[in-house]
Protein backbone atom coordinates (compact mmCIF):
# COMPACT_ATOMS: atom_id res chain seq x y z
CA UNK A 1 0.00 0.00 0.00
CA UNK A 2 1.21 3.22 -0.52
CA UNK A 3 1.20 5.37 2.72
CA UNK A 4 0.18 8.89 1.86
CA UNK A 5 3.32 11.38 1.80
CA UNK A 6 5.78 8.95 0.93
CA UNK A 7 5.79 8.87 -2.26
CA UNK A 8 8.33 9.38 -3.98
CA UNK A 9 8.53 12.39 -6.87
CA UNK A 10 8.30 11.44 -10.48
CA UNK A 11 11.44 11.97 -12.15
CA UNK A 12 11.18 13.65 -16.03
CA UNK A 13 14.24 14.78 -16.94
CA UNK A 14 13.21 16.80 -20.18
CA UNK A 15 15.31 19.37 -20.59
CA UNK A 16 14.52 20.09 -24.44
CA UNK A 17 10.93 19.41 -25.08
CA UNK A 18 10.92 17.26 -28.50
CA UNK A 19 8.95 18.36 -31.19
CA UNK A 20 7.70 16.18 -34.31
CA UNK A 21 9.14 19.03 -36.94
CA UNK A 22 12.44 18.40 -34.79
CA UNK A 23 12.53 22.22 -33.69
CA UNK A 24 13.78 23.05 -30.64
CA UNK A 25 11.72 25.24 -27.94
CA UNK A 26 13.93 27.55 -26.37
CA UNK A 27 11.83 28.45 -23.68
CA UNK A 28 12.98 27.65 -20.46
CA UNK A 29 16.59 27.21 -21.61
CA UNK A 30 19.26 29.56 -19.76
CA UNK A 31 21.67 31.60 -21.85
CA UNK A 32 24.58 28.62 -22.09
CA UNK A 33 22.46 26.35 -23.21
CA UNK A 34 21.18 28.31 -26.61
CA UNK A 35 24.67 28.69 -27.24
CA UNK A 36 25.48 25.60 -27.12
CA UNK A 37 22.47 24.53 -29.14
CA UNK A 38 23.06 27.35 -31.40
CA UNK A 39 27.22 26.07 -31.89
CA UNK A 40 25.61 22.71 -32.38
CA UNK A 41 23.88 24.31 -35.30
CA UNK A 42 26.76 25.61 -37.12
CA UNK A 43 27.57 28.52 -35.54
CA UNK A 44 30.95 29.29 -34.53
CA UNK A 45 31.73 29.80 -30.79
CA UNK A 46 31.85 33.80 -31.08
CA UNK A 47 28.91 33.90 -33.39
CA UNK A 48 26.85 31.48 -31.13
CA UNK A 49 28.06 33.71 -27.91
CA UNK A 50 26.57 36.97 -29.24
CA UNK A 51 23.25 35.46 -31.10
CA UNK A 52 22.14 33.72 -27.76
CA UNK A 53 22.55 37.22 -25.62
CA UNK A 54 20.55 38.68 -28.24
CA UNK A 55 18.18 36.18 -28.37
CA UNK A 56 18.11 35.55 -24.64
CA UNK A 57 17.19 39.39 -24.08
CA UNK A 58 14.36 39.28 -26.81
CA UNK A 59 12.84 36.11 -25.01
CA UNK A 60 12.82 37.08 -21.06
CA UNK A 61 13.34 40.55 -21.49
CA UNK A 62 11.40 41.69 -24.19
CA UNK A 63 8.57 38.80 -24.31
CA UNK A 64 8.66 38.14 -28.12
CA UNK A 65 7.30 35.47 -29.70
CA UNK A 66 8.69 35.77 -33.30
CA UNK A 67 12.61 35.72 -34.47
CA UNK A 68 10.98 38.41 -36.92
CA UNK A 69 10.23 40.68 -34.32
CA UNK A 70 13.65 40.43 -33.17
CA UNK A 71 15.50 43.88 -34.98
CA UNK A 72 18.80 43.57 -33.68
CA UNK A 73 19.45 40.02 -35.45
CA UNK A 74 20.36 40.43 -39.07
CA UNK A 75 17.16 39.62 -41.79
CA UNK A 76 18.94 36.92 -43.10
CA UNK A 77 19.65 35.23 -39.89
CA UNK A 78 15.83 35.48 -38.73
CA UNK A 79 14.51 32.69 -40.62
CA UNK A 80 17.27 30.75 -39.99
CA UNK A 81 16.71 30.83 -36.50
CA UNK A 82 12.87 29.85 -37.20
CA UNK A 83 13.46 27.02 -38.96
CA UNK A 84 15.39 25.72 -36.58
CA UNK A 85 14.15 26.88 -32.69
CA UNK A 86 10.71 28.09 -31.99
CA UNK A 87 9.63 30.55 -28.43
CA UNK A 88 6.88 28.32 -26.73
CA UNK A 89 4.09 29.07 -24.26
CA UNK A 90 1.77 26.74 -22.85
CA UNK A 91 -1.58 26.51 -24.14
CA UNK A 92 -4.18 28.34 -22.79
CA UNK A 93 -7.36 26.05 -22.37
CA UNK A 94 -9.58 28.45 -20.71
CA UNK A 95 -9.50 31.91 -18.75
CA UNK A 96 -12.17 33.15 -16.27
CA UNK A 97 -12.25 36.06 -14.07
CA UNK A 98 -13.36 36.13 -10.78
CA UNK A 99 -15.90 39.14 -9.73
CA UNK A 100 -13.21 40.27 -6.92
CA UNK A 101 -10.77 40.29 -9.96
CA UNK A 102 -8.85 37.27 -9.64
CA UNK A 103 -8.03 35.76 -12.80
CA UNK A 104 -7.20 32.23 -13.49
CA UNK A 105 -6.08 30.04 -16.42
CA UNK A 106 -5.98 26.71 -17.35
CA UNK A 107 -3.11 25.96 -19.23
CA UNK A 108 -2.27 22.59 -21.19
CA UNK A 109 1.68 21.62 -21.76
CA UNK A 110 2.73 20.31 -25.11
CA UNK A 111 1.72 16.46 -24.37
CA UNK A 112 -1.60 17.22 -23.23
CA UNK A 113 -1.29 17.89 -19.45
CA UNK A 114 -3.44 20.47 -17.87
CA UNK A 115 -2.46 22.45 -15.10
CA UNK A 116 -3.74 26.65 -14.14
CA UNK A 117 -1.78 29.51 -12.72
CA UNK A 118 -4.05 32.24 -10.71
CA UNK A 119 -3.44 35.58 -10.83
CA UNK A 120 -4.66 38.48 -7.62
CA UNK A 121 -4.66 41.81 -7.89
CA UNK A 122 -4.32 44.09 -5.31
CA UNK A 123 -4.59 47.84 -4.58
CA UNK A 124 -0.74 47.75 -4.27
CA UNK A 125 0.48 44.79 -5.88
CA UNK A 126 -0.58 42.26 -8.28
CA UNK A 127 0.81 37.96 -7.25
CA UNK A 128 0.73 35.86 -9.59
CA UNK A 129 0.29 32.23 -8.31
CA UNK A 130 2.45 29.40 -9.90
CA UNK A 131 2.22 25.99 -10.11
CA UNK A 132 4.90 23.78 -10.57
CA UNK A 133 3.46 20.26 -10.94
CA UNK A 134 0.48 18.95 -12.97
CA UNK A 135 -1.06 17.74 -9.35
CA UNK A 136 0.82 16.88 -6.35
CA UNK A 137 2.30 13.35 -4.72
CA UNK A 138 1.59 14.52 -1.07
CA UNK A 139 -2.04 14.07 -0.28
CA UNK A 140 -2.55 16.79 2.25
CA UNK A 141 -6.60 15.76 3.16
CA UNK A 142 -7.84 19.41 3.22
CA UNK A 143 -6.00 20.41 -0.39
CA UNK A 144 -7.80 19.63 -3.82
CA UNK A 145 -4.55 19.67 -5.54
CA UNK A 146 -3.66 16.58 -3.45
CA UNK A 147 -6.62 14.35 -4.45
CA UNK A 148 -5.21 14.88 -8.35
CA UNK A 149 -3.71 11.80 -9.36
CA UNK A 150 -1.86 12.54 -12.38
CA UNK A 151 1.49 13.92 -12.01
CA UNK A 152 4.26 15.13 -14.07
CA UNK A 153 6.64 17.72 -13.01
CA UNK A 154 6.56 21.10 -14.95
CA UNK A 155 9.56 21.67 -16.89
CA UNK A 156 11.34 25.00 -16.76
CA UNK A 157 9.93 26.97 -19.49
CA UNK A 158 6.58 25.41 -18.55
CA UNK A 159 7.29 27.22 -15.23
CA UNK A 160 8.66 30.17 -16.66
CA UNK A 161 6.43 30.76 -19.17
CA UNK A 162 3.25 30.72 -16.93
CA UNK A 163 5.09 34.32 -16.13
CA UNK A 164 5.82 34.79 -19.62
CA UNK A 165 1.98 33.89 -20.36
CA UNK A 166 0.66 36.66 -17.43
CA UNK A 167 3.16 39.30 -18.66
CA UNK A 168 1.20 38.82 -22.35
CA UNK A 169 -1.98 38.84 -21.00
CA UNK A 170 -1.32 41.86 -18.87
CA UNK A 171 0.45 43.71 -21.63
CA UNK A 172 3.52 44.21 -19.61
CA UNK A 173 6.71 43.83 -21.41
CA UNK A 174 8.69 46.85 -21.56
CA UNK A 175 8.14 48.34 -24.59
CA UNK A 176 11.08 49.55 -27.01
CA UNK A 177 12.63 52.50 -26.27
CA UNK A 178 12.09 51.70 -22.19
CA UNK A 179 15.49 51.77 -20.05
CA UNK A 180 17.76 49.07 -20.82
CA UNK A 181 17.33 46.97 -17.12
CA UNK A 182 19.83 44.45 -17.73
CA UNK A 183 22.59 47.25 -16.19
CA UNK A 184 20.46 47.44 -12.91
CA UNK A 185 21.31 43.75 -11.86
CA UNK A 186 18.53 42.04 -10.61
CA UNK A 187 18.69 43.47 -6.74
CA UNK A 188 18.35 46.81 -8.08
CA UNK A 189 15.73 46.32 -11.13
CA UNK A 190 12.17 46.52 -8.88
CA UNK A 191 13.26 49.28 -6.61
CA UNK A 192 15.16 51.39 -8.62
CA UNK A 193 14.26 50.83 -12.02
CA UNK A 194 10.51 51.04 -11.58
CA UNK A 195 10.21 47.99 -13.00
CA UNK A 196 8.14 45.79 -11.47
CA UNK A 197 6.68 48.14 -8.49
CA UNK A 198 5.83 51.34 -11.06
CA UNK A 199 2.09 50.75 -11.85
CA UNK A 200 2.71 47.62 -12.80
CA UNK A 201 0.16 44.96 -12.44
CA UNK A 202 2.15 41.76 -12.12
CA UNK A 203 4.53 42.59 -8.93
CA UNK A 204 5.31 39.48 -7.35
CA UNK A 205 5.00 35.47 -7.42
CA UNK A 206 4.14 32.95 -5.12
CA UNK A 207 5.44 29.24 -5.93
CA UNK A 208 2.29 28.18 -4.43
CA UNK A 209 0.11 26.97 -7.44
CA UNK A 210 -0.78 23.30 -8.21
CA UNK A 211 2.40 20.57 -6.28
CA UNK A 212 5.13 20.67 -4.55
CA UNK A 213 7.93 23.40 -5.49
CA UNK A 214 10.57 21.39 -3.50
CA UNK A 215 10.05 17.66 -5.44
CA UNK A 216 10.69 19.49 -8.86
CA UNK A 217 13.91 21.16 -7.35
CA UNK A 218 15.74 21.66 -10.35
CA UNK A 219 13.03 22.84 -12.85
CA UNK A 220 11.73 25.19 -10.04
CA UNK A 221 15.57 26.76 -9.61
CA UNK A 222 16.20 26.88 -13.22
CA UNK A 223 12.86 28.74 -14.21
CA UNK A 224 13.48 31.34 -11.14
CA UNK A 225 16.78 32.05 -12.21
CA UNK A 226 15.81 33.01 -15.68
CA UNK A 227 12.71 35.20 -13.70
CA UNK A 228 15.36 36.46 -11.56
CA UNK A 229 17.73 37.38 -13.70
CA UNK A 230 18.44 41.14 -14.68
CA UNK A 231 18.21 40.94 -18.65
CA UNK A 232 15.54 38.21 -18.19
CA UNK A 233 12.17 38.56 -16.83
CA UNK A 234 13.63 40.84 -14.24
CA UNK A 235 11.73 40.40 -10.92
CA UNK A 236 14.34 40.84 -7.51
CA UNK A 237 13.98 37.63 -5.52
CA UNK A 238 12.13 39.51 -2.74
CA UNK A 239 9.49 39.84 -4.84
CA UNK A 240 9.55 35.99 -5.23
CA UNK A 241 8.04 33.49 -2.53
CA UNK A 242 8.40 29.47 -2.64
CA UNK A 243 6.13 27.65 -0.61
CA UNK A 244 6.86 24.15 0.83
CA UNK A 245 4.95 21.30 2.98
CA UNK A 246 8.26 20.92 4.67
CA UNK A 247 10.49 18.54 2.08
CA UNK A 248 12.91 19.37 4.60
CA UNK A 249 16.20 17.91 2.79
CA UNK A 250 15.66 20.46 0.14
CA UNK A 251 15.38 23.47 1.97
CA UNK A 252 18.42 24.69 2.79
CA UNK A 253 19.93 23.99 -1.49
CA UNK A 254 16.58 26.52 -1.66
CA UNK A 255 18.04 28.90 0.38
CA UNK A 256 21.50 28.56 -1.25
CA UNK A 257 20.38 28.21 -4.44
CA UNK A 258 17.92 29.86 -5.47
CA UNK A 259 17.17 32.77 -2.44
CA UNK A 260 14.13 33.21 -2.34
CA UNK A 261 11.62 34.20 0.36
CA UNK A 262 10.34 30.55 1.79
CA UNK A 263 7.01 29.97 3.15
CA UNK A 264 6.16 26.68 4.59
CA UNK A 265 2.70 25.10 5.38
CA UNK A 266 2.74 24.07 9.18
CA UNK A 267 -0.81 24.16 9.45
CA UNK A 268 -0.53 22.25 12.51
CA UNK A 269 1.69 22.42 16.34
CA UNK A 270 1.61 18.58 17.53
CA UNK A 271 2.34 15.37 15.64
CA UNK A 272 -0.88 13.79 15.63
CA UNK A 273 -2.82 16.73 13.89
CA UNK A 274 0.21 17.49 11.41
CA UNK A 275 0.75 13.64 10.84
CA UNK A 276 -3.02 13.67 9.55
CA UNK A 277 -3.32 16.93 7.92
CA UNK A 278 -0.21 17.25 6.06
CA UNK A 279 1.35 13.14 5.62
CA UNK A 280 4.75 14.74 4.68
CA UNK A 281 5.06 15.26 8.45
CA UNK A 282 5.49 11.13 9.13
CA UNK A 283 8.66 11.54 6.83
CA UNK A 284 10.28 14.79 8.11
CA UNK A 285 8.63 15.58 11.68
CA UNK A 286 8.05 19.13 13.12
CA UNK A 287 11.49 19.26 15.20
CA UNK A 288 13.19 18.95 11.86
CA UNK A 289 11.30 20.91 10.14
CA UNK A 290 11.62 23.82 12.55
CA UNK A 291 15.16 23.45 12.85
CA UNK A 292 15.36 23.63 9.09
CA UNK A 293 13.80 26.91 8.74
CA UNK A 294 15.62 28.21 11.15
CA UNK A 295 18.77 27.07 9.60
CA UNK A 296 17.26 28.56 6.67
CA UNK A 297 19.94 31.30 4.81
CA UNK A 298 19.74 35.11 5.03
CA UNK A 299 16.49 35.12 7.48
CA UNK A 300 16.28 38.29 9.50
CA UNK A 301 13.36 40.45 11.20
CA UNK A 302 13.20 42.19 7.99
CA UNK A 303 13.22 39.05 5.99
CA UNK A 304 10.63 36.79 7.52
CA UNK A 305 9.47 33.17 7.38
CA UNK A 306 6.01 33.09 6.43
CA UNK A 307 3.99 30.37 7.77
CA UNK A 308 1.11 29.27 6.64
CA UNK A 309 -1.51 28.10 8.66
CA UNK A 310 -5.38 26.93 7.49
CA UNK A 311 -7.96 27.23 9.80
CA UNK A 312 -9.79 23.49 10.17
CA UNK A 313 -12.73 23.89 12.69
CA UNK A 314 -11.93 21.55 15.57
CA UNK A 315 -8.63 19.87 14.11
CA UNK A 316 -6.51 22.96 14.45
CA UNK A 317 -7.77 26.05 15.41
CA UNK A 318 -8.35 25.96 19.77
CA UNK A 319 -6.60 28.87 21.70
CA UNK A 320 -3.99 26.10 23.23
CA UNK A 321 -3.14 25.64 19.39
CA UNK A 322 -2.52 29.23 18.64
CA UNK A 323 -0.46 29.19 22.44
CA UNK A 324 1.94 25.95 21.12
CA UNK A 325 2.55 27.84 17.82
CA UNK A 326 3.90 30.87 19.84
CA UNK A 327 5.52 28.49 21.51
CA UNK A 328 7.33 26.99 19.15
CA UNK A 329 8.38 29.87 16.78
CA UNK A 330 9.89 31.34 20.12
CA UNK A 331 11.76 28.60 20.90
CA UNK A 332 13.70 28.11 17.38
CA UNK A 333 14.01 31.90 17.51
CA UNK A 334 12.08 32.20 14.04
CA UNK A 335 11.80 35.38 12.55
CA UNK A 336 8.44 34.66 11.43
CA UNK A 337 5.08 35.62 10.31
CA UNK A 338 1.64 33.87 10.30
CA UNK A 339 -0.20 33.71 7.82
CA UNK A 340 -3.83 32.26 8.93
CA UNK A 341 -6.07 30.84 5.87
CA UNK A 342 -9.88 30.57 6.21
CA UNK A 343 -10.44 26.79 4.73
CA UNK A 344 -11.34 27.03 1.09
CA UNK A 345 -14.02 24.25 0.44
CA UNK A 346 -14.22 21.32 -1.88
CA UNK A 347 -16.48 19.01 -3.10
CA UNK A 348 -16.07 15.65 -0.77
CA UNK A 349 -13.76 17.59 1.24
CA UNK A 350 -13.89 16.48 5.17
CA UNK A 351 -12.79 19.37 6.84
CA UNK A 352 -14.99 22.62 8.08
CA UNK A 353 -13.79 25.90 7.72
CA UNK A 354 -13.50 27.26 11.68
CA UNK A 355 -16.16 30.15 12.40
CA UNK A 356 -14.44 34.20 11.75
CA UNK A 357 -14.88 34.70 15.55
CA UNK A 358 -12.38 31.57 16.37
CA UNK A 359 -9.85 32.62 13.10
CA UNK A 360 -10.09 35.83 15.28
CA UNK A 361 -8.93 34.95 18.02
CA UNK A 362 -6.77 32.56 17.08
CA UNK A 363 -4.94 35.77 15.45
CA UNK A 364 -5.11 37.67 18.46
CA UNK A 365 -2.99 35.41 20.65
CA UNK A 366 -0.33 34.76 18.13
CA UNK A 367 -0.65 38.70 17.61
CA UNK A 368 -0.77 39.89 21.69
CA UNK A 369 2.86 37.48 21.53
CA UNK A 370 4.17 39.70 18.75
CA UNK A 371 3.87 38.01 15.83
CA UNK A 372 2.34 39.05 13.02
CA UNK A 373 -0.84 36.88 12.34
CA UNK A 374 -3.34 38.51 9.39
CA UNK A 375 -6.21 36.67 7.92
CA UNK A 376 -5.59 36.01 4.47
CA UNK A 377 -9.18 36.87 2.79
CA UNK A 378 -9.77 34.05 -0.02
CA UNK A 379 -9.60 35.36 -3.65
CA UNK A 380 -11.62 33.59 -6.40
CA UNK A 381 -13.32 31.07 -4.57
CA UNK A 382 -16.30 32.04 -7.37
CA UNK A 383 -13.90 30.62 -10.11
CA UNK A 384 -12.18 27.77 -7.42
CA UNK A 385 -9.04 30.03 -7.90
CA UNK A 386 -8.43 30.14 -4.24
CA UNK A 387 -6.03 28.17 -2.17
CA UNK A 388 -6.15 24.59 -2.04
CA UNK A 389 -9.25 24.85 -4.60
CA UNK A 390 -6.67 24.11 -7.77
CA UNK A 391 -7.72 20.83 -9.60
CA UNK A 392 -7.99 20.89 -13.27
CA UNK A 393 -11.34 20.08 -15.01
CA UNK A 394 -10.21 16.52 -16.23
CA UNK A 395 -9.41 15.55 -12.95
CA UNK A 396 -12.20 16.89 -11.03
CA UNK A 397 -13.27 14.22 -9.23
CA UNK A 398 -13.70 14.31 -5.61
CA UNK A 399 -11.75 12.10 -3.10
CA UNK A 400 -14.98 11.01 -2.21
CA UNK A 401 -16.00 10.26 -5.19
CA UNK A 402 -12.80 8.27 -5.64
CA UNK A 403 -13.31 6.48 -2.39
CA UNK A 404 -16.97 5.75 -3.02
CA UNK A 405 -15.76 4.05 -6.51
CA UNK A 406 -13.38 1.83 -4.88
CA UNK A 407 -15.78 0.95 -2.27
CA UNK A 408 -17.85 -0.01 -5.23
CA UNK A 409 -15.22 -1.91 -6.54
CA UNK A 410 -14.73 -3.54 -3.40
CA UNK A 411 -18.04 -4.60 -2.97
CA UNK A 412 -18.20 -6.25 -6.21
CA UNK A 413 -15.40 -8.14 -5.85
CA UNK A 414 -16.73 -9.53 -2.99
N1 LIG B 1 2.63 22.45 -2.17
C1 LIG B 1 3.02 23.68 -1.59
C2 LIG B 1 2.51 24.90 -2.32
C3 LIG B 1 1.10 24.89 -2.87
S1 LIG B 1 -0.27 25.00 -1.78
C4 LIG B 1 2.59 23.73 -0.16
O1 LIG B 1 1.80 22.90 0.26
O2 LIG B 1 3.08 24.60 0.55
C5 LIG B 1 -0.43 26.69 -1.27
C6 LIG B 1 -1.04 26.84 0.13
O3 LIG B 1 -2.48 26.61 0.13
C7 LIG B 1 -0.48 25.83 1.12
O4 LIG B 1 -0.18 26.44 2.34
C8 LIG B 1 -1.61 24.87 1.26
O5 LIG B 1 -1.49 24.13 2.42
C9 LIG B 1 -2.82 25.77 1.22
N2 LIG B 1 -4.08 25.05 1.00
C10 LIG B 1 -4.24 23.87 0.38
N3 LIG B 1 -5.55 23.52 0.36
C11 LIG B 1 -6.23 24.51 0.97
C12 LIG B 1 -7.63 24.74 1.21
N4 LIG B 1 -8.56 23.90 0.82
N5 LIG B 1 -7.97 25.89 1.83
C13 LIG B 1 -7.02 26.79 2.18
N6 LIG B 1 -5.70 26.62 1.97
C14 LIG B 1 -5.30 25.49 1.37
FE1 LIG C 1 0.50 19.18 -2.47
FE2 LIG C 1 0.71 21.57 -1.22
FE3 LIG C 1 -1.72 20.50 -1.77
FE4 LIG C 1 -0.16 19.42 0.12
S1 LIG C 1 -1.07 21.48 0.15
S2 LIG C 1 -1.31 18.29 -1.47
S3 LIG C 1 1.88 19.69 -0.76
S4 LIG C 1 -0.19 21.17 -3.28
Amino acid sequence: MQIPGIIDPIPTPREVTPREDGRVDLIGLPKKRITELFEVAGLDAKAAKLRAKQVFHWLYHRGVMEFEAMTDIAKTMRPWLAQRFVIGRPEIVLSQHSSDGTRKWLLKTADGHEFEMVFIPDADRGTLCVSSQVGCTLNCRFCHTGTMRLVRNLTPGEIVGQVMLARDALGEWPRAGQADLSALGDDLVDDEGGYSSDGRLLTNIVMMGMGEPLYNFDNVRDALKLVMDGDGLALSKRRITLSTSGVVPMMARAGEEIGVNLAVSLHAVSKEVRDEIVPINRKYGLEELLQACADYPGLSNARRITFEYVMLKDKNDSDADARELVRLIKQYKLPAKVNLIPFNPWPGAIYECSSPERIRRFSEIVFEAGISAPVRTPRGRDIDAACGQLKTAAQKMSRAELDRLADEKQAALG
